[in-house]
């Protein structure tokens, strides 16, 4: 807050109003996780050139009972901070652990990313616990892939790489989430033991008509290869951005293009169109 000239702290109304509602915000989200406000919505991904589905990326959605949608980029920050947000981990992984056993029976080669924040990977509990849901669940752990964003990772390297290798030597697979946006040297980089890298959104916004951006791309395309990963363009919106990124030898798109983060009906309607899984004699 602002101190006025005589030294007391002095909110306007317009930031006392965003203080309070934030705090309202914070309780709710005790009972949005305890309650069933929370939902798990799904966007696929698809393999470039061909287009398959190898997966999707599970994204919260919180539906308010007064406040109507809250967006995750709201009040994950917000989690985060007041550490309710191990409670959405935990209540995600579930999700998408129960839903990756149904998938199992028809669809074994999909997988599902959850999203992990920085501060579940600085807490102690975070693999154990995992290693329980597994268990519990009867899950091929290399289906379940976690997204680490980049610039998390910094603010602790070396737990952050400790806890990776744990959760690497589970079965599970790693992503690096937001590519671009983090300072992570290559160094460190190539001391992560994952196998997935997402080029942020802003980098494929325009990359048909800016020349400048698509070598950018092109360089992390490159990059990922080199360090022998996977390499997924978030955010594609346009054919144009698709085929440039075919041309630059890009692995999986993902993005309005392809679909929607879908949920009920539209989920089941997309994953009911699948073609079936080619099974080896
Ligand atoms: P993210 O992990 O980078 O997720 C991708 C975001 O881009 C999602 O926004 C998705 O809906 C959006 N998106 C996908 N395709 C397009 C597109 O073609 N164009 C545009 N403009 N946007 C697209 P969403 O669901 O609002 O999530 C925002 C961020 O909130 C996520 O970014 C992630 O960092 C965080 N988040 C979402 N769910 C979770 C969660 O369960 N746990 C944690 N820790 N963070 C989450
Ligand atoms: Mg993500
Ligand atoms: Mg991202
Ligand atoms: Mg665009």
């Amino acid at each position: 807050a602002k101190r006025g000239a005589t030294g007391f702290a002095w909110y306007s109304e317009a930031q006392e109003a965003a203080r309070l509602g934030h705090l309202s915000l914070v309780s709710d989200l005790r009972t949005a996780v305890a309650g069933s406000q929370l939902q798990m919505w799904l966007q696929p991904k698809f393999a470039l050139p061909g287009g398959q589905a190898v997966g999707a990326e599970a994204l919260v959605r919180w539906q308010h009972p007064q406040r109507g949608f809250v967006s995750p980029a709201e009040f994950i920050p917000f989690a985060e901070q007041t550490g309710y947000i191990s409670m959405v981990t935990q209540w995600m992984l579930q999700e998408a652990l129960r839903t990756l056993a149904q998938w199992a029976r028809t669809q074994p080669a999909l997988s599902i990313s959850v999203n992990i924040s920085t501060r579940d990977l600085l807490d102690p509990q975070f693999c154990e616990r995992l290693q329980n849901l597994l268990a519990q669940h009867q899950v091929d752990p290399s289906c379940l892939r976690l997204e680490i964003v980049e610039s998390g990772l910094m603010e602790d390297p070396q737990t952050s790489v400790d806890v990776l290798h744990c959760l690497r030597g589970m079965g599970l697979e790693l992503s690096i989430d937001d590519f671009g946006t983090g300072y992570s040297s290559m160094a460190y980089l190539q001391k992560l033991p994952v196998s997935e890298l997402k080029i942020d959104r802003s980098f494929v916004d325009g990359l048909d008509h800016q020349s400048g951006s698509q070598r950018l791309v092109k360089t992390m395309i490159e990059l990922g290869h080199g360090m022998g990963l996977m390499v997924t363009a978030e955010g594609v919106e346009t054919e144009a951005e698709k085929a440039t990124l075919i041309a630059l030898g890009c692995d999986v798109m993902q993005g309005y293009l392809g679909s929607r983060p879908l949920h009920g009906a539209a989920l089941q309607a997309w994953f009911d169109g699948l073609p079936e899984p080619v099974v080896a004699a």
